[in-house]
């Protein structure tokens, strides 16, 4: 498997189609409007119904903004507006539930690359940091995963593609979501 991340070439999933042409289409023609001098939508997370919506929005942020920005520039370039203009859209995540809401000290390994909600003032702390114990990399080439087992603060990237009719001695990619990691004191 290939990972196509922040590609504008890929077409945004249903639910960000829907979300931001249904809920945020009156929003969205008046930013359309204000460009450039405004950039942002703001994406009201408790107003967001849509159960599709709300899991990839939770679960992989990151992808998610990316498919929010992608189909508010593919609704807008209908409008012919400047394609420049469009690059410099940014969609804002505001009013997360309560639900998410956790401590900086509780922070785990299962909230890495996840949305929470964080409310603190800070007087001194010990950090919870969580450590990779076996990184995955995904290699460019062939897509095989190498795992390599990390002992050391600086991460070891494979010296070459364990894939034997690859072997290739560049561009890995570090996958989170296949890397084992533990919560470090
Ligand atoms: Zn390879």
């Amino acid at each position: 498997m290939h990972a196509t991340h922040g590609s504008a070439a890929v077409t945004p999933p249903g639910w960000a189609v829907d979300l931001i042409t249904r809920k945020y289409h009156d929003d969205l023609l008046s930013l359309g409007m204000q460009l450039p001098e405004r950039t942002s939508l703001r994406i009201v997370m408790n107003d967001v119904q849509d159960i599709d919506a709300i899991s990839a929005i939770y679960d992989y942020p990151d992808d998610a903004l990316n498919h929010l920005k992608n189909a508010a520039k593919e609704f807008l370039s209908d409008f012919y507006v400047d394609n420049e203009y469009l690059d410099r859209i940014r969609i804002e995540i505001i009013d997360v539930s309560d639900t998410e809401l956790i401590r900086i000290s509780q922070i785990r390994k299962e909230h890495v690359n996840r949305l929470v909600k964080i409310k603190c003032y800070t007087m001194g702390m010990t950090p919870t940091t969580p450590r990779i114990l076996v990184a995955a990399y995904e290699c460019m080439r062939c897509g095989h995963y190498n795992y390599i087992v990390q002992e050391h603060d600086k991460l070891i990237e494979p010296f070459e593609c364990e894939n034997d009719v690859c072997g290739r001695r560049s561009a890995f990619k570090l996958d989170e979501r296949k890397t084992t990691q533990q919560d470090w004191c």
